[in-house]
């Protein structure tokens, strides 16, 4: 599905939410499901960025975006409660969550990962996102499909040396993906994962610092996936994890 031709308004009367909406990925998957036609939250941590995605959403004259402020580090059930609740007081429903805000860690050695490092790239790559799933799920029922898209790595399949915790966040996300793919099978809310595989952001120059980024796809590029799975072309895809660029 990477040379999907979405239609031009294939996410219209969509709502649909993207963490970490900011920079890389998520800012451009941002733009792209605005331009097919979505209203937009974009969450994340820092606040100037998501003004900036918002600005450019705004002045290019698609539907005007919410910005939720949050940094997925120290946020609580509470604070998904919270923000389940907003949405659905402001929107009515929910159909579409990226989950895509993650960070890198250190890679190092495995004997060498420190316990905070630890605890903080847990709790951002997937406690963060398996709390706001949970929160979400009642407003997002209300849809009538709903698209849940977790954002997987090449290091949560196969393990390699020195990916250590990101690697074990990305396995667990996989792994979460399945466990709610079956749980909600034959409803109306279907989850699967993105692995967008190497692609030109900040995230890539810090873990391949000796990279020349210009050989890689670039966010843009790898949109047709993303706009597949939040569209209803792909209300029969269940449980699945798919590559923005296959082998
Ligand atoms: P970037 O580092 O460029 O962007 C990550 C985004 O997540 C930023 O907007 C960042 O916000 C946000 N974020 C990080 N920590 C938090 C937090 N604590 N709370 C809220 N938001 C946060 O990464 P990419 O765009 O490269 O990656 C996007 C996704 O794709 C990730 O899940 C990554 O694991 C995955 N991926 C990327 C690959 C690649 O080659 N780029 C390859 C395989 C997977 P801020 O800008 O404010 O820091």
């Amino acid at each position: 599905m990477n040379d999907y031709n979405a239609p031009e308004n294939v996410l219209s009367e969509k709502v649909i939410l993207i963490t970490g909406a900011g920079a890389g990925i998520g800012a451009e998957a941002a733009r792209t499901f605005a331009r097919f036609g979505a209203t937009c939250i974009l969450l994340g941590r820092t606040v100037s960025k998501l003004e900036a995605v918002y600005d450019e959403i705004v002045a290019a004259g698609y539907a005007e975006p919410a910005i939720i402020p949050l940094d997925l580090k120290g946020a609580t059930a509470k604070n998904y409660e919270d923000m389940a609740r907003t949405i659905q007081d402001q929107f009515g429903r929910l159909d579409g969550v990226l989950h895509n805000a993650s960070v890198l860690g250190q890679l190092s050695a495995f004997e060498d990962i420190p316990e905070d490092e630890w605890q903080d790239v847990i709790q951002i790559n997937l406690t963060g996102a398996a709390l706001m799933t949970q929160k979400l799920l009642p407003v997002l029922r209300l849809a009538d499909h709903a698209s849940v898209v977790f954002t997987t790595s090449s290091v949560g399949r196969t393990g390699r040396s020195f990916w250590g915790t990101y690697a074990v966040s990305k396995f667990a996300t996989e792994g979460m993906m399945q466990v709610l793919a079956c749980e909600y099978e034959n409803r109306n809310v279907r989850f699967n994962c993105i692995n967008p595989g190497g692609t030109r952001t900040d995230m890539r120059a810090n873990a391949f610092p000796a990279e020349d980024p210009q050989t890689l796809k670039t966010p843009a590029d790898i949109m047709p996936l993303y706009l597949y799975l939040m569209g209803d072309d792909s209300l029969a895809v269940n449980g699945q994890s798919l590559d923005c660029q296959p082998k």
